[in-house]
């Protein structure tokens, strides 16, 4: 039992794009299947541990003008109907038209859950249309870019509660699950979906085979779930466990949950890898978790600094500190190494903990709450402006060819993470250092450790 998406929307907004992303190569098996229709295309997807059937109105595109409308609304209006949950999709470097209008109102009347994707929104140019998808009055945009696989982890988020709702039907039905397990891991117990109101907080553990990822949590799940061993890379597949920790719903990501054996080592490698990569898509917070012998490696700075560029919530655990003996010494030179080793992390905390013992972890929670909570952090226009004010004041923007650029005013475009626009003349000439400047400045006068800040220059015109 699992749900069906519809992804609605005129053309050339990117909708074969997510389609084609989120079947993968089961599209060539779904292409063949009789009772598929010219116009609507069906396939299997997959989003992390989320299963589903995904549907696609893409032939649309080959309609001419005069008949685009009538059979707009009919195709749109059969796929919506198949559907338990549509993804509305605009492209965000065009922002709203009239033909988007249509098909807000349609969904508006027809449809029980929507979700708003705001596409092509890999650069700048597209700011003005994500803020515009606000206006179609179906809540807050996914920004996304299909192309690049980016904003897969907010869907993944919004779908989650729908796919849920299924996955409870689906267990008063039968006793089996929607979920995708082999015979050995269902009888291991792992990875039941468990009912829920709250969303649960999406948390990556990530970190070098032999890090104490596994041991860390089966820790904080307070039973041996997961099975730890001293094999370098025994484990693979990345999977995601429900739990309460200290009371607050997550869903954990772990990339070294599955046991099976497999053949050739340097595959394993590979897999491990790229489910690290996997696990940072899809988490809000990611914990890196650092061998406290053997620590800041080449694996785990690609990591961090990839969790940085992804825009996830960072927070770095030294583990195995029950086996630190001058634990000052050490915590001193580990201070000294993460600052010159990852600047791009400046204020993510530091957390020393014992996944063995247990010493530490109600740290470690704290300390991803709160990264959260500030990764979430919305800072009121009144309050940029004030404070912009201030900073240029302190030190002003520089003079390129003798003539000064103009910081005019400021507002938070986004959130998780934090994201500012500054209208200024001449966005371009804004030399690097002076961004920092800023970024820097806001992190800490709005104390924001532990999230990446973005921040974007615009010229008004
Ligand atoms: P559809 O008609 O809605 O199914 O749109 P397509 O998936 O066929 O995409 C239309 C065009 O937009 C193609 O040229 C895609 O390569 C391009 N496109 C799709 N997604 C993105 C994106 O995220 N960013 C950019 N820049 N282009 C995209
Ligand atoms: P993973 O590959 O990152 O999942 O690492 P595991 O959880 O399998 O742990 C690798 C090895 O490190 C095992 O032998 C664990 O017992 C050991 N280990 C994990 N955490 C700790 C810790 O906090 N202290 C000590 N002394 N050993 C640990």
């Amino acid at each position: 039992m699992s749900f069906t998406l519809a992804i609605v929307g005129r053309p050339n907004v990117g909708k074969s794009t997510l389609f084609n992303r989120l079947v993968g190569k089961r599209l060539a098996l779904v292409d063949d299947q009789p009772g598929v229709t010219r116009d609507l295309r069906e396939g299997a997807a997959r989003l992390a541990d989320l299963k589903f059937t995904v549907i696609d109105t893409a032939g649309l595109e080959e309609v001419t003008d005069d008949s685009l409308q009538g059979r707009m609304r009919r195709l749109t209006e059969r796929a919506v109907d198949m559907a338990d949950v549509c993804l509305f999709m605009i492209d965000a470097r065009v922002g709203v038209t009239p033909s988007d209008l249509v098909f807000a109102d349609i969904l508006r009347k027809r449809s029980a859950h929507v979700i708003l994707a705001a596409n092509k929104a890999e650069g700048k140019a597209a700011d003005a249309g994500v803020i515009e998808a606000y206006s179609l009055g179906l809540g807050e945009p996914i920004r996304m870019s299909a192309e690049h696989g980016e904003g897969l982890n907010d869907l993944y988020t919004s779908l989650m509660p729908i796919s849920d709702g299924f996955a409870e039907k689906a267990m008063e039905d039968t006793p089996e699950t929607d979920v995708d397990l082999t015979e050995e891991d269902a009888a291991e117990g792992d990875v039941v979906p468990q009912p829920t109101d709250a969303k649960p907080l999406q948390v990556a553990v990530v970190g070098r085979p032999n890090a104490g990822k596994s041991t860390l949590i089966n820790q904080i799940m307070g039973e041996d779930r997961l099975l730890t061993g001293p094999e370098a890379g025994i484990t693979r597949d990345a999977i995601s466990l429900r739990m309460d920790w200290n009371g607050v719903p997550m869903r954990i990501f772990d990339t070294a949950g599955m046991r099976k054996k497999a053949k050739v080592q340097e595959k394993l490698e590979k897999l491990s890898v790229s489910d690290g990569l996997r696990a940072v898509k899809f988490a809000e917070v990611v914990v890196v978790l650092l061998d406290a012998e053997i620590p800041f490696e080449q694996q785990d700075l690609r990591i961090a600094d990839l969790a940085e560029r992804e825009g996830r919530a960072v927070v770095v655990a030294v583990n195995k500190w029950d086996v630190e003996d001058d634990r000052q010494a050490k915590l001193k030179s580990l201070k000294e190494s993460f600052e010159r080793l990852l600047p791009q992390l400046r204020g993510a905390p530091l957390i020393t903990v014992s996944a063995k013992t247990g010493r530490g972890l109600d740290r470690l929670h704290d300390a991803i709450m709160r990264a959260y909570d500030v990764w979430n952090r919305r800072v009121s226009t009144a309050q940029l402006n004030r404070w912009l004010t201030g900073m240029l004041e302190q030190h002003p923007p520089p003079a390129p060819q003798g003539k000064r650029i103009k910081l005019r005013y400021m507002t938070q475009a986004k959130t998780r993470p934090p994201g500012f626009v500054v209208m200024c003349s001449h966005p371009d000439k804004v030399p690097d250092s002076y961004n920092r400047y800023l970024v820097n400045g806001l992190r800490l006068d709005f104390d924001m450790p532990g999230t990446p800040i973005r921040l974007w220059m615009r010229g008004q015109n």
